[in-house]
């Protein structure tokens, strides 16, 4: 864990994973229901990348991706953040993780970052987007202005929604989200393809959540995508029929999955991914019409 990030260059940008947790001890068949034994070994040996299932556990990522260009500090999803009671996912529960700490590695302080950008509002996306502060959630960037879905914010604050699925995530707007709102510094969007900041396009890919987006930044011929929860494991890119027990809306996640490789291969882009193993970021081939990843 922690071990020095890659960067990467994109144009005159770089883009740097900032790690909060990994997860080693979620068996397959609990996050892919349609998970089968025999899935694991071949497909682990395409993607090139051993590492993504140990003694038949899944190893994933929690992360941030860092980036920097001219002169913006811009952060996409924040993790799951300290502190926070998590009463229905104990392993996102009252962290302490350094991830403030990992920033300062990169150079950088709470109050440089410029932007915030959210693919999605749940719970590992969103967390450090605030911080305990004199016993009360504040911005964790006060300077920062945080972009996300207007439609997802409304959807995770309708009491219509609270339900068993989204319980965790109702609890997530009061100590994470609603504290941005209400300091101001929130810039809720529709998610329509268009540019929402130099270079940045937040693309529909609803279906992990209702308004769920896929983050894509272009620098000249360059393109970096951010998948969000469109993707939690490589073997997803080989099967984008296969849906993670997280993904509210089934068939339009598996439409999403599909568009987002698509996107990804066909403009050779890097992808961010938020959930891959370390370092979590590669491209996606299209061979023989099937996808593969490759780490890079
Ligand atoms: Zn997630």
């Amino acid at each position: 864990m922690n071990a020095t990030p890659k960067i990467y260059e994109l144009g005159d940008a770089t883009i740097t994973r900032i790690e909060e947790l990994v997860l080693r001890d979620f068996h397959p068949g609990a996050i892919f229901p349609g998970w089968l034994d025999d899935l694991g070994a071949p497909a682990q040996s395409a993607t090139g990348h051993a590492d993504s299932l140990l003694a038949g556990r899944l190893l994933l990522s929690v992360h941030t991706w860092l980036v920097r260009d001219r002169n913006r500090v811009i952060l996409v999803d924040t993790g799951v953040g300290n502190d926070k009671p998590r009463p229905f996912t104990p392993y996102f529960s009252g962290l302490r993780t350094p991830f403030l700490e990992q920033l300062a590695i990169q150079g950088i302080r709470p109050d440089q970052v410029d932007f915030v950008l959210m693919t999605h509002l749940h719970v590992d996306h969103v967390g450090w987007n605030t911080h305990l502060e004199n016993g009360r959630w504040a911005p964790t960037f006060p300077n920062a202005q945080y972009i996300f879905s207007k439609t997802e914010y409304e959807y995770f604050t309708d009491p219509a929604n609270n339900n068993e699925r989204n319980k965790t995530s109702f609890i997530v707007q009061q100590d994470s989200v609603k504290p941005i709102v209400e300091a101001g510094q929130a810039r809720m969007i529709e998610i329509d393809g268009s540019q929402v900041i130099d270079g940045f396009h937040f693309l529909p890919t609803p279906g992990h959540t209702i308004d769920h987006s896929s983050i894509l930044f272009t620098r000249g011929t360059d393109t970096a995508l951010f998948p969000g929860d469109v993707l939690h494991h490589p073997l997803q890119v080989r099967r984008p029929d296969l849906n993670s027990v997280f993904d509210a809306f089934e068939d339009r996640a598996r439409q999403s999955r599909r568009r987002a490789l698509e996107i990804a291969a066909d403009r050779d882009a890097l992808v961010f991914t938020t959930h891959f193993p370390p370092g979590s970021a590669g491209k996606v081939l299209r061979t023989d019409g099937q996808f593969e990843w490759r780490f890079c």
